[in-house]
């Protein structure tokens, strides 16, 4: 039995990126033009107290007050709109009571092993740097999987006047003001620690509480640390950690999502599959902005064909929070072709460069730059900002087979917020894509056709009963898609000219017909 997840159309946002608070999200959703369009709904973290990574970096899961109260969620619930949150397993901030505690309180601290002491976990495999932290040797760090540049580590103060150093594997900032330093960061749980997983039941009780549903686990491929790993997807240990988790969320009813980005040649995404996870389509967005830009459905129909032939379970979406991830599509040595030619992803991404995206980067333990991670843009701007293009990336998103994620700012097709980029700190790369809209931006959006149409196609998806039944692919030309979705006497038919950008959705309900065409 597969771990199914609602197929409602899904809406993604920070609650404070509409009108500046859920209520604000409440109020677009209850507009007579949003009826019927979402059955969910994926509040990024921000929904609880945090400090860094807008949202990402938790201080306790407690809803945020100022953004968030507990009208807002009965309101969502009234329109019938499921939701979906984050336990952001592999990291608590500095400024969670668990890391303020150990701070406080040093080896007294109930919470002295909930976080990693880098020195303590590293302790005769490396060579102590003048600064005071542990190298490990070349045999540790050559292998070690890496995020930023520099060991990922965060020089911690405690009240005795020692230093020690953390593992933190995301963001932290530092300031020093007058000779005074102070910090945030992302501090990694100790997972082999009984208090931590104590602390994730907790959590997801109260998750549950609030009305999740879907609980999304980012950056679950970290968590699992052990000497002579690449401490990214370790085996068995990170199974054993998902195994371990799903338990306890079955108890409260969840379904858990894992999020992981890794090529498409490891094939982690079948593995999960085969395990009953649902699994996140971040080969989507490049295979829609190639199928688009050359007018080509191989590569989308080979995907297509993968996910019917082993039954994966997907979230898909075109835009997110994040980048759009594009070397996701690489296959694996000579076993495994990837979904297009490391060519072709090299073209998507000068492509979406020159469309104004910005990049990010991975490193290799020297801190040289080893491979792009993604592309931050908007979905509009990568796809040049043609209205048509991006309806016809909705359809086909619309369209394929797992629950479709809508990126609130895709939706009204908002553009790279270059400014934003600029000035954005920690994470600034991230500021071109989350814009937030006021009730005015709205407004003028619902005039728009390209929002418009969007939520005609959305609609459609969220209410016909042929998406709960079965895929076809047509059999077309190469330049062309045909999908069709059947439910008895109800059918739902794609048919796109890839190379045109035009394509036409026929709805048909027991003979009673509908027809939209785009260009
Ligand atoms: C999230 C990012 C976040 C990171 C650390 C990711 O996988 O999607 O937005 O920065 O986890 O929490």
């Amino acid at each position: 039995m597969k771990n199914n997840l609602p197929n409602g159309v899904m809406l993604n946002a920070y609650p404070d990126s509409i009108d500046s608070d859920m209520a604000g999200i409440v109020r677009m959703l209850q507009r007579p033009e949003l009826a019927d369009v979402f059955s969910l709904f994926y509040v990024l973290p921000t929904v609880f107290n945090s400090d860094l990574d807008r949202g990402f970096s938790v201080i306790d899961y407690d809803l945020n007050d100022e953004l968030v109260k507990t009208a807002d969620l009965d309101a969502l619930s009234d329109l019938g709109i499921e939701l979906k949150f984050d336990l952001v397993l592999n990291h608590l901030s500095v400024g969670s009571p668990q890391f303020q505690d150990m701070l406080a309180n040093g080896a007294d601290s109930e919470f002295a092993d909930f976080f990693i002491d880098w020195n303590a976990f590293w302790e005769g495999e490396g060579e102590l740097h003048e600064d005071g932290y542990v190298v490990p040797s070349p045999e540790h760090l050559d292998q070690l999987f890496m995020r930023k540049p520099g060991l990922p580590i965060l020089k911690v103060g405690f009240p005795d006047g020692t230093d020690r150093f953390y593992w933190n594997t995301f963001y932290q900032q530092v300031d020093v003001v007058d000779g005074e330093r102070t910090y945030l960061g992302q501090m990694d749980l100790n997972a082999k620690s009984d208090k931590v997983w104590e602390f994730y039941r907790e959590t997801l009780r109260k998750v549950a509480a609030q009305g999740a549903k879907v609980l999304r686990l980012d950056a679950f491929a970290y968590l699992h640390k052990e000497i002579g790993q690449t401490n990214f997807f370790n085996v068995p240990g990170t199974w054993d950690y998902l195994n371990r988790l799903r338990v306890i969320a079955e108890e409260f009813g969840l379904i858990l999502l894992p999020e992981i980005h890794s090529e498409y040649g490891t094939g982690l995404h079948e593995e999960l599959s085969d395990q009953n996870y649902p699994v996140y389509d971040f080969f989507l967005p490049g295979l829609v902005i190639d199928a688009i830009d050359n007018g080509t459905n191989g590569p989308l129909l080979r995907w297509i064909a993968e996910i019917i032939e082993r039954d994966i379970k997907t979230v898909n979406m075109l835009g997110c929070h994040d980048g759009i991830p594009v070397i996701d599509l690489k296959g694996g040595g000579d076993e495994v072709e990837g979904l297009v030619s490391d060519a072709t992803i090299e073209a998507i991404i000068e492509r979406l460069m020159e469309r104004g995206g910005r990049v990010k980067n991975l490193y290799g333990p020297d801190g040289t730059k080893i491979s792009y991670y993604q592309v931050n843009a908007t979905f509009f701007s990568a796809l040049g900002e043609s209205e048509a293009r991006l309806r016809l990336a909705r359809a086909i998103q619309l369209f394929m087979p797992g629950t479709p994620q809508i990126w609130y700012l895709d939706l009204f097709a908002g553009a790279n917020n270059y400014e934003a980029a600029d000035k954005g700190g920690t994470g600034g790369h991230k500021e071109i894509n989350r814009t937030n809209l006021t009730a005015a931006d709205i407004q003028a959006g619902l005039q728009r056709s390209v929002v418009l149409d969007q939520l005609q196609m959305m609609r459609l998806r969220n209410t016909s009963a042929a998406f709960d039944g079965d895929l076809t692919v047509l059999s077309t030309e190469s330049s062309e898609l045909g999908l069709r979705w059947s439910n008895g006497s109800v059918h739902a038919t794609l048919h796109a000219d890839l190379a045109a950008g035009t394509f036409s959705i026929t709805h048909d309900d027991d003979g009673t017909e509908m027809v939209l065409s785009f260009g």
